[in-house]
């Protein structure tokens, strides 16, 4: 009985401390995985799962829907205008130039604090790891986090899974916050578009690897610990060659810059050329219709893009199903690459329109100790994350914008976490008794044999005293002695 209890003991021990004393999250983003992507029925395990656990039936993710601001409000809490990264690319005032991915991209402000970093902060023995999250590989409050690997398209997606369970189950720094990033069905989406077989593929190809995570979770003995959160960046949609407006054609040559790509355009006019520039672009606009363009401080308040110097001086955005001049060139790199043909019906991915429109919304789902199961939340925004993940993880948030009242209905209340706290306290209640008393047993055992042993040796200590008047024979007489009287 005892060895069996010390077994067990043994068990959970080894279990508890291969991984995080603090809990543990895994935040896993899909790039342009729609959230309607579901209804093509390639991702049969991913939507088994977000019925399992808790889901909702799209984001509400921040403009321009790109890549880059995306994460980076998903990772931050804030808006575009607060984090600073406005675009993939954008023209930064202060440094005169275009900023590409670069450290300078990401870091806007030293206040700007990830939930990687903020993890960090937050207490001794918090180990957070990025596998190719865009942005964590730089310093924010002048540290790196614990773990990175930096941005590899070549990088085997079953290796990397791999590589983040090696991070929580590391024996002396345990990750217990892990960003996990695929850059698909991006990169692919764009070239074959949204509705083609090849995003259907990927699909396929991505659920597997959801399964994979899972099994691996399983395997590892972790799946009871660790929360899973499930998301994309933004959605994804259709435009045909006949589409392409070449704006170009309304400015007047070496006057500008352009900085990001379809649907947005940021125009940096050269200082003498701001209000030419902008006036060509109107008309063209009118006379062409299906493009906007805005002057900086006339950018609608509700995309919280205006408010930092990074916001272009003018803006161009398609109307959906619209795209510029640089997808053209694009659509050119693609078919050399691909070796596809580029007829009117051909497709290409875009996205970076409007926040508001559907096309552009990505999925959630999220599945863990933590997380209720077998629940619907509406649809929250993206910027809500940060403190989910904070919620989770069990630690302070700094200011951000979003909101926790959105995000409260997907965590297991606390009542409910009381409940299994005592239930697991009653658990360990009844084998501690267990334990305690098969050791008062054992104890008692053990008193009974040696009083026998004492009576023995005193006994035959008595009879031959020749042979037994030993150093032992003459204690266990005085004991025996002793405790008689
Ligand atoms: P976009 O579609 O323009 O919003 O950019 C997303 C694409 O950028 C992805 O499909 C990846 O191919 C690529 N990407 C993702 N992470 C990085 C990174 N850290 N550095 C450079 N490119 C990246
Ligand atoms: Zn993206
Ligand atoms: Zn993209």
């Amino acid at each position: 009985m005892i060895l069996l209890l010390l077994l067990v003991v043994n068990a959970l021990f080894d279990v508890v401390t291969c991984i995080s004393q603090h809990p543990v999250l895994i935040v896993v983003s899909y790039d342009a995985f729609r959230y309607n992507y579901f209804e093509k029925n390639g991702s049969l395990y991913m939507d088994k799962l977000r019925k399992e656990g808790t889901y909702a039936d799209y984001m509400l993710n921040v403009f321009p829907t790109k890549t880059f601001p995306n994460h980076h409000s998903i990772a931050t809490g804030l808006y575009p205008e607060s984090h600073g990264v406005v675009g993939n690319s954008f023209y930064d005032p202060k440094l005169k130039r275009v900023i590409k991915m670069s450290e300078e991209m990401w870091r806007f402000r030293d206040d700007i604090i990830p939930i990687w970093t903020l993890n960090e902060i937050r207490g001794a023995g918090r180990y957070s790891g990025s596998m190719m999250w865009p942005g964590a590989k730089y310093l924010y409050n002048n540290k790196n986090i614990t773990y990175i690997q930096d941005w590899d398209i070549d990088a085997d997606w079953y290796k990397r899974v791999d590589t983040i369970i090696s991070w929580i189950k590391n024996p002396t720094k345990p990750a217990n916050l892990v960003m996990l990033y695929f850059e698909e069905p991006d990169t692919h989406g764009h070239v074959y578009g949204p509705e083609s077989d090849t995003v259907f593929n990927l699909l396929k190809r991505l659920d597997n690897i959801t399964r994979y995570i899972d099994d691996q979770l399983l395997a590892n003995d972790l799946a009871d610990y660790v929360n899973v959160i499930h998301l994309s960046d933004h959605g994804m949609s259709s435009v045909s060659p006949p589409n392409f407006i070449n704006i170009t054609q309304f400015l007047k040559s070496n006057t500008y810059e352009i900085a990001d790509t379809s649907p947005c355009l940021h125009i940096i006019p050269d200082s003498d050329f701001e209000q030419e520039t902008y006036k060509n672009l109107r008309q063209a606009s009118r006379e062409h219709g299906n493009f906007s363009v805005y002057w900086k401080k006339d950018l609608p308040s509700k995309w919280h893009f205006k408010n930092n110097r990074r916001a272009p001086p003018i803006f161009v955005l398609a109307d959906p199903g619209y795209a510029f001049q640089d997808l053209a060139e694009a659509a050119q790199t693609y078919a050399l690459k691909y070796h596809i043909n580029i007829t009117p019906e051909s497709q290409f991915g875009v996205h970076g329109y409007d926040n508001e429109d559907t096309d552009m919304h990505p999925f959630f789902m999220a599945r863990g100790p933590k997380i209720k199961k077998q629940h619907k939340v509406s649809p929250f925004h993206t910027v809500d994350l940060y403190n989910l993940f904070c919620d989770i993880l069990e630690i302070k948030p700094v200011a951000n914008n979003g909101s926790s009242a959105n995000i409260k209905a997907i965590l297991v209340s606390q009542a409910e976490r009381n409940h299994f706290t005592t239930l697991g306290i009653a658990v360990v209640a009844v084998i501690v008794s267990l334990m305690l008393v098969s050791c008062g047993a054992a104890i008692t055992l053990l008193v009974i044999k040696r009083q026998q042993n004492i009576t023995t040796i005193a006994a035959l200590n008595k009879r031959f005293p020749q042979t037994f008047n030993t150093n032992a024979g003459i204690e266990a007489q005085h004991l025996l002695e002793s405790e008689e009287a």
